[in-house]
């Protein structure tokens, strides 16, 4: 039993300081990626539930490592925040997707509107506005085709830097969206005041099928409008889901029951080009 023990210690032992040498190595990595041209950005379509239209694309980050394969940003994005490579790889982001979108609207498709994660410490950045608008202008993209998400916990405060910040993005005429609703602590007095043009349900409400999650989905389908705001249900997955959102009247919708996220070229097939 002692050499048991013994041999359990040594085990929690080594796997500590594996995953030391892990976070380690995979921040090095991660500064490698964006050297080397690792990140990619794939694109989720968003619909129009009563027209059927494509309104929008999220950009999800990919990072494809040449050995690992493709790790998922669930990973490395806490890792990137921690280290403050989220800086570096938010501009990318936000570039890529603008870059993308004028792309596109140049090659003749509809235009449609590009969402883009921010990270809370992105969010925070004293001059986000001024990096937005020379973003915008360095692209081309018109500022009404670009959005950004961000969570309650992130916009939910009393900090006038995030209401000044929230304005600079209305002023340049990019939308802002909540990310992940019904998860976090929304003050309903900061919902109203704030410029936020949409709401996204989170997949959660929409995923479990529970009396009590069709409830939540409706009211804040509800509050949204009354409140002048748009809603997308996330991660619709099923006809049903679907169905119910229409018949509540939830303007769009996101999910793998119409697409995955795409990588450019495979989004191709949504949009009959106009030669
Ligand atoms: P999120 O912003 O909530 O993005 C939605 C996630 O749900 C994506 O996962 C997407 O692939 C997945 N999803 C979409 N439809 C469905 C569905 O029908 N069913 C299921 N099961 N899942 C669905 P992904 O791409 O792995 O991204 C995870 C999270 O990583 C994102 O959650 C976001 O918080 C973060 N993230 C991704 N890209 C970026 C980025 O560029 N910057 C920052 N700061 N965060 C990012
Ligand atoms: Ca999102
Ligand atoms: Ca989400
Ligand atoms: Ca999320």
């Amino acid at each position: 039993i002692k050499a048991n023990n013994r041999n359990h210690y040594k085990v929690f032992e080594s796997s500590i300081s594996k995953d030391f040498k892990t976070i380690l190595t995979m921040e090095t990595e991660l500064r490698k990626a964006l050297k080397e041209d690792q990140l990619e950005l794939h694109y989720q379509p968003q619909k129009n539930i009563e027209t059927g239209q494509i309104v929008g694309l999220e950009a999800l980050l990919r990072w494809k490592h040449p050995e690992w394969g493709y790790v998922p940003p669930a990973t490395f994005i806490p890792l990137a925040e921690k280290t403050g490579l989220i800086f570096e790889i938010g501009e990318w982001v936000l570039k890529q997707a603008c870059l993308q979108n004028k792309t596109w609207q140049a090659q003749g498709y509809p235009p449609f509107v590009v969402g883009v994660n921010l990270s809370a410490k992105q969010f925070y950045q004293k001059d986000l506005v001024d990096k937005v608008e020379n973003i915008l202008k360095e692209s081309g993209l018109n500022a009404n085709y670009l959005e950004l998400e961000i969570t309650e916990s992130m916009a939910m405060s009393n900090e006038e830097d995030i209401f000044r910040t929230l304005e600079g993005l209305r002023a340049l005429g990019v939308h802002v969206s909540i990310d992940d609703f019904g998860t976090g602590y929304s003050s309903l007095k900061y919902l109203s005041q704030f410029p936020i043009s949409k709401l996204k349900i989170d997949r959660i409400f929409i995923h479990e099928n529970r009396k009590q999650n069709e409830a939540i989905v409706k009211s804040i389908i509800h509050m949204s409008h009354s409140l002048n705001m748009k809603v997308i249900a996330e991660g619709v997955e099923t006809e049903e889901q679907l169905e119910f959102l229409k018949t509540e009247q939830c303007d769009e919708m996101q999910g793998y029951y119409f697409s995955k996220p795409l990588p450019p070229h495979q989004l191709d097939r949504f949009f009959p080009k106009i030669v």
